[in-house]
């Protein structure tokens, strides 16, 4: 009997997939069986040739998701160069720090572009080719900051509280139509997104202190979790936004 977690014969795409957890949910996900478009405006040689090396196919679809891009056009890229689109993954994000009574109309509207905005747009376009394909899986990625207001984030805190609503918002309307919208929330990870926070002494002492797994995220932590949400396993599975924080909520 075939593997429920099985992706073989799937296309998937992800946001953000040269670096961080994008990368690793893409390798995680070919690892799975899909072959993988990776969505995004840096060039993901590493992520390609992984992939490749598994055995599956991978293609770059350049565009910046923060400078209003064609979201049809990017989707229409994917199914050109790999056949087809069964998951997307909402991965590339931003974040921008400074006190509340500072903060930038600028960061206030890069953030909310690449993380909210540009997710609902990609969403759209995604769906619109996966309902008349027999459906699919689109899963976001959260944030603990979808759960709690944080500190000095204030446009990230919005976007992601956002996508938090966003996705059940969207698992009601498309559940019928066939597509299962979920979403990830990842505590603290190490990649790019927090090195100012692993670089800071005190803080990262607090971080760790807090976490009842006694570290940070590995990004590879995460790829059982997009393999489950990407999967048939998780066809009755709608609207949830699954924490992988080390027990950070639970605490
Ligand atoms: P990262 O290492 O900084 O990676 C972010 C990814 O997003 C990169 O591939 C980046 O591409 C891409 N990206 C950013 N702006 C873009 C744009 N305008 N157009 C296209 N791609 C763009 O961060 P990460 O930690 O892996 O974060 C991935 C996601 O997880 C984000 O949504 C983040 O909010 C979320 N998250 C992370 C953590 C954590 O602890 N790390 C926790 C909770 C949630 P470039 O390399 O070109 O910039």
């Amino acid at each position: 009997m075939a593997s429920p977690f099985d992706l073989s014969g799937k296309v998937a795409a992800v946001t953000g997939a040269n670096a961080g957890l994008g990368r690793a949910i893409a390798e995680a996900l070919a690892a799975a069986g899909a072959d993988v478009a990776c969505i995004g405006r840096s060039e993901p040689a590493e992520t390609v040739a992984a992939i490749q090396a598994l055995g599956r196919k991978c293609a770059w679809i350049a565009a910046d998701l923060g400078a209003r891009p064609d979201h049809a056009a990017i989707i229409a890229g994917v199914v050109g160069k790999l056949g087809g689109l069964h998951i997307l993954v909402n991965n590339a994000g931003i974040i921008r720090r400074a006190n509340a009574i500072d903060f930038s109309e600028a960061d206030w509207d890069a953030v909310l572009d690449v993380n909210l905005k540009s997710v609902f747009f990609l969403s759209q376009a995604a769906a619109r080719h996966m309902i008349p394909n027999g459906g699919g899986k689109i899963i976001n990625i959260a944030s603990m900051l979808s759960f709690q207001g944080g500190i000095r984030v204030p446009s990230y805190t919005a976007s992601k509280s956002g996508i938090a609503g966003l996705t059940k918002l969207l698992a009601n309307e498309w559940a019928a139509s066939g597509i299962n919208v979920n979403a990830i929330a990842p505590g603290y990870f190490a990649t790019n997104n927090t090195a100012a926070l692993q670089a800071d002494v005190k803080r990262n002492a607090e971080i760790i202190g807090r976490i009842p797994a006694g570290r940070w995220g590995d990004p590879r932590d995460l790829g059982g979790a997009a393999v489950f949400l990407a999967s048939s396993a998780a066809n009755y599975v709608q609207g949830v936004i699954l924490p992988v924080d080390g027990g950070w909520l639970a605490r």
